[in-house]
């Protein structure tokens, strides 16, 4: 059952009791994602294949989005999500998604708490 916030009489997911200040700000803004440099080996290595690969890395929570594309039209290849820390980003498995509305309720009432 969510837990309810006698300041604001907000009902909290309790999913997020367990996430961090960052998690929260990025389920709730989107993250802050910038271009990593794939190194010199791997673009070598990929090209043989007729692939590039993207890194995008989160400044703000440090997950991390890596895809490989396949030329000549960019078609999407394979994608691997990492989380610099699951236990404090993830809700817990076969929990059900966490929606934005509930995380941006988390991330206010404990900035006020
Ligand atoms: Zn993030």
């Amino acid at each position: 059952m969510p837990r309810k916030t006698r300041r604001f009489s907000v009902e909290i997911d309790e999913r997020t009791e367990h996430m961090s200040l960052e998690a929260l700000r990025c389920r709730t803004f989107g993250h802050a994602w910038i271009e990593r440099t794939v190194a010199h080996a791997r673009r070598m290595s990929l090209a043989k294949l007729g692939q590039v690969e993207e890194i995008l890395g989160c400044e703000r929570c440090g997950g991390t989005w890596e895809t490989i594309y396949a030329l000549p039209d960019f078609t999407r290849v394979s994608t691997k999500r990492t989380y610099a820390d699951p236990g404090t980003y993830l809700v817990p498995p076969r929990s059900g998604r966490l929606r934005r509305h509930e995380a941006r309720k988390a991330l206010y009432c404990r900035r006020a708490s």
